[in-house]
């Protein structure tokens, strides 16, 4: 019986520090919503409501149709998963599993079938005999997956639960989580700092800056429209340029970057204000770099000098000095020659390709 959480005008503080600044937001029933942000912006204490364990000090909290703003923890029906597991060391893993279905009266029969059944599900069957001391991590925390959803929650909660694991291990490990909500249809809030772990797993993402959301989307959206610069800057990589804009016609604007280059960039109705503080933000992969004076069709080009060029298996990123505050990045194929450092070059992208933004 999954369900959708609704937070309505959230505020949450902690003495003097103001955790949640206020934050409204629907995940519907059965979705995977990501909440991403740097650390410290409040993706935890958001939980943390969602939850229980803390209290808002303004708004409401929906679960289904119902106002769980005041219901203590325990008659939520909302399973956690941490970061460090939270098995109790003590028991066996199948104790672990059958805890919360112990608490709440589960006939015995009923619960070794039931532990069987999640341990299935969690593709460990066979482990229920060993001490949490004798897993991976990966399986502990597969464990605590299967303990968290053993007693079937409304919704699933999980904070940085590969934070602990090696990037391989983390790979798989978010599919497989992936794998098991889709099974589950289960409503989930999931938090990280990692990009591409939001991006690799998620319905949508709420991207999180100072105790507010700042966009909500889907990966695609996000990373293709993002908003504002910071979450340009956050999500994935990307060259940015304070800019001002001198006049716009037709979807097409003509702005000027750095001390005196003129660019043309498409540009979204609403972005109206010719003073507003704006920067200009562009791909790596949308860069391409030519030689000095080389005539071809770019929109736009401008001059820099490249200051190195380091390769990474995939791709080779070549760092340009185009006279901002910090080199340009250029992502070139990796079978491409890489340039020596001092080559006078140009840097050019098209109009569609670089995002007008908020500087903010
Ligand atoms: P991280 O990625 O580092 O875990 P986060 O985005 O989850 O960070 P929160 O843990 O939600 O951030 O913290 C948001 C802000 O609230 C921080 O400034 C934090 O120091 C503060 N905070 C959180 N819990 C408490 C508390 N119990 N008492 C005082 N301040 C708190």
């Amino acid at each position: 019986m999954s369900q959708r959480v609704v937070l309505r005008n959230v505020t949450k503080t902690f003495g003097s520090v103001v955790a949640i600044k206020t934050i409204s937001l629907e995940i519907e029933e059965g979705e995977f919503l990501t909440l991403l942000g740097p650390s410290g912006c409040g993706k935890t204490t958001t939980l943390r409501l969602i939850a229980g364990f803390n209290d808002p000090d303004h708004g409401q909290i929906l679960l289904g149709d119902q106002d769980i703003t005041n219901l203590p923890p325990q008659k939520r029906e909302i399973g956690m998963v941490f970061q460090d597991y939270a098995l109790f060391p003590h028991l066996t893993i199948k104790e672990n599993i059958a805890f919360p279905l112990r608490e709440r009266r589960t006939p015995k029969e009923k619960i070794n079938d039931r532990v069987e059944e999640l341990l299935e599900l969690v593709r460990l069957p066979g482990v229920e005999g060993r001490y949490p001391s004798e897993l991976s991590g990966g399986q502990a925390q597969r464990i605590s997956v299967a303990r968290a959803v053993a007693y079937p929650p409304r919704v699933l909660l999980m904070d940085e639960p590969l934070g602990a694991l090696d990037l391989k291990l983390r790979e798989a490990m978010q599919l497989e989580l992936r794998r098991i909500q889709r099974e589950l249809q289960i409503t989930t809030v999931f938090v990280t700092h990692d990009q591409t772990e939001a991006m690799n797993m998620s319905d949508r993402i709420a991207v999180m800056r100072n105790g507010e959301v700042e966009q909500v989307g889907t990966a695609r959206e996000i990373y293709n429209f993002p908003q504002s610069s910071f979450v340009a800057d956050f999500v994935g990589r990307i060259n940015l340029l304070d800019a001002k804009l001198l006049s716009k016609s037709g979807g097409i604007a003509e702005l000027k970057i750095l001390d005196d280059a003129r660019i043309r960039a498409k540009i979204a109705p609403e972005v109206e204000s010719m003073s507003k503080s704006l920067c200009v933000g562009i791909r790596p992969e949308k860069l391409v770099i030519r030689s000095s004076g080389h005539e071809d069709r770019y929109d736009n080009r401008i001059p820099g000098t490249v200051i190195r060029s380091t390769f990474s298996g995939n791709l080779l990123d070549v760092f340009v000095d185009v006279g901002a505050s910090k080199p340009f990045l250029v992502e070139q194929r990796p079978d491409k020659v890489p340039l020596d450092s001092g080559t006078q070059v140009e840097v050019c992208w098209n109009a569609p390709d670089a995002l007008i933004l908020s500087a903010e």
